[in-house]
C-alpha cells in the first residue's frame, strides 16, 4: 500500500479516507494516533493488522463534541460529567459501559468503551469533518509510541493510507485511562492527567496494581492491554533504582561497547558512557515529553543496552515510570543508597 503524507491544513482528504473505511495517522496532544471510523468494525480491524496489535487489546474512541459521548455509552454518570468538565478536552480517557453501536473490534469483546476528547486542533478538526475515531497509538505494537510525524512514518509507511504531517506532541505520553465501570473509580494507565488531579476532582480514586508491577500469575488484567511488554526499543533497557551517585557509579563501572545511559540532564557530566537525556530530574512533564524519542534514539544510535535511571512515581512521574518499566520488561536492579 502506498502511504501518503497529508499537510495539516488539507484535512478534507484525510476525512474522505476515514469515511470510506481507511486508516489515517493523526497528531494529538498525547502521542500520534492511528485512526479509523469507530463505528465501522471492518475499518477498525485494519488498525490491528497495520500495528500487529493483539485483537484482545481495546481501542480508545476519540470525540470532538460532548454530545457524541452520549451515543457511545449506556449513560454518563455524575462523576464522569465532572471529569469531562474538568479535564476535557485533554489527556484523560474515561471508560464506561458501552452502547450497542460499539463494534467488538473497538471494545475487544468487553462490555465497556474508552472515550477521550483530545485538545489537539488537528485531531478535533478531523473528527468534526468525519466521525468519532477509534485510535490507538500509531506505532508498531510493542515499540515506543510515536511523538512526531517521522516516528509514525518510520513504523507505518506502506501499512496505512495516510499520515498527517503535524507538529511534535506536547504531552508525549498517552492519556490517563480511568474506569468508572468499577467503584471506586480506578486508574488503569497513568498519563497526562495525574492521580492527584483526579482525586481533587472526584474524591476516592484507586490505582490498578498493574500500573506499577507486572501482573502476578493467575491475576486477571482489567484491560487485556496491560498484559503485554510495551514501549520497547530493540535494545535491552535495564532500570537502575537508586540515588544519582549510585546510578552514575554503576553505569561507569559497567561501561562498554554498545552501552548507553538514559539519564537526567544533571547526570550527564559525571557519566563515562554515551548519554541520552530524558530531561531535568525534577521536571516530570519534560521527561514525559522526551521519553519516547529517547527510547527510539537508543536503537537509532545502534546501542545494544541502555541503563536507565528509575523515574520517580509522583505526579506525571508515574506515567514516565509506567512506560519505562514496561520498556525494560520489568528488569530493575536496586542499588545501595
Ligand atoms: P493505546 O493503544 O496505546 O492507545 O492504548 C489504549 C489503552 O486503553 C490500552 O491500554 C487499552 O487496554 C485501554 N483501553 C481501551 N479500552 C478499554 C476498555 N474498554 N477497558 C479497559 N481498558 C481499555
Ligand atoms: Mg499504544
Amino acid at each position: 500500500m502506498e502511504t501518503i503524507l497529508i499537510e495539516k491544513d488539507c484535512l478534507e482528504q484525510a476525512a474522505e479516507i476515514i469515511k470510506r473505511g481507511g486508516l489515517v495517522a493523526m497528531p494529538t496532544e498525547t502521542v500520534y494516533g492511528l485512526a479509523a471510523d469507530a463505528l465501522n468494525g471492518a475499518a477498525v480491524a485494519k488498525i490491528f493488522a497495520a500495528k500487529g496489535r493483539p485483537m484482545d487489546n481495546p481501542l480508545i474512541v476519540h470525540i470532538a463534541d460532548l454530545s457524541q459521548w452520549d451515543g457511545l455509552v449506556r449513560e454518563v454518570p455524575e462523576k464522569a460529567r465532572i471529569l469531562a468538565e474538568t479535564f476535557w478536552p485533554g489527556p484523560l480517557t474515561i471508560i464506561l459501559p458501552k452502547a450497542d453501536c460499539i463494534p467488538d473490534e473497538v471494545s475487544a469483546g468487553l462490555d465497556t468503551v474508552a472515550v477521550r476528547f483530545p485538545s489537539h486542533p488537528v485531531a478535533q478538526e478531523l473528527i468534526r469533518r468525519s466521525v468519532p475515531l477509534a485510535a490507538p497509538s500509531a506505532n508498531l505494537s510493542g515499540s515506543p509510541s510515536p511523538t512526531n510525524a517521522r516516528h509514525v512514518w518510520d513504523d507505518m509507511n506502506g501499512r496505512i493510507d495516510a499520515v498527517i504531517n503535524g507538529d511534535d506532541c506536547a504531552v508525549g505520553v498517552e492519556s490517563t485511562v480511568i474506569t468508572l465501570a468499577s467503584d471506586p473509580p480506578r486508574v488503569l494507565r497513568p498519563g497526562g492527567v495525574t492521580v492527584e488531579q483526579l482525586r481533587e476532582a472526584i474524591g476516592e480514586v484507586t490505582v490498578d496494581s498493574a500500573v506499577l508491577q507486572p501482573l502476578q500469575s493467575g491475576e486477571q488484567a482489567a484491560s487485556p492491554g496491560m498484559k503485554y511488554k510495551h514501549y520497547s526499543p530493540r535494545a535491552r533497557i535495564v532500570l537502575l533504582n537508586g540515588p544519582e551517585q549510585a546510578f552514575v557509579d554503576y553505569v561507569n563501572r559497567h561501561a562498554g561497547e554498545g552501552i548507553a545511559a538514559l539519564c537526567y540532564e544533571e547526570e550527564i557530566p559525571a557519566l563515562n558512557v554515551p548519554v541520552i537525556s530524558i530531561g531535568a530530574e525534577n521536571d516530570y512533564a519534560q521527561q514525559a515529553n522526551r521519553l519516547f524519542t529517547a527510547l527510539r534514539e537508543v536503537d537509532e544510535r545502534g546501542f545494544r543496552l541502555a541503563y536507565a535511571h528509575c523515574p520517580d512515581t509522583e505526579g506525571m512521574g508515574l506515567a514516565v515510570y509506567n512506560r519505562m518499566i514496561r520498556a525494560a520488561g520489568f528488569e530493575v536492579i536496586d542499588l545501595e543508597a
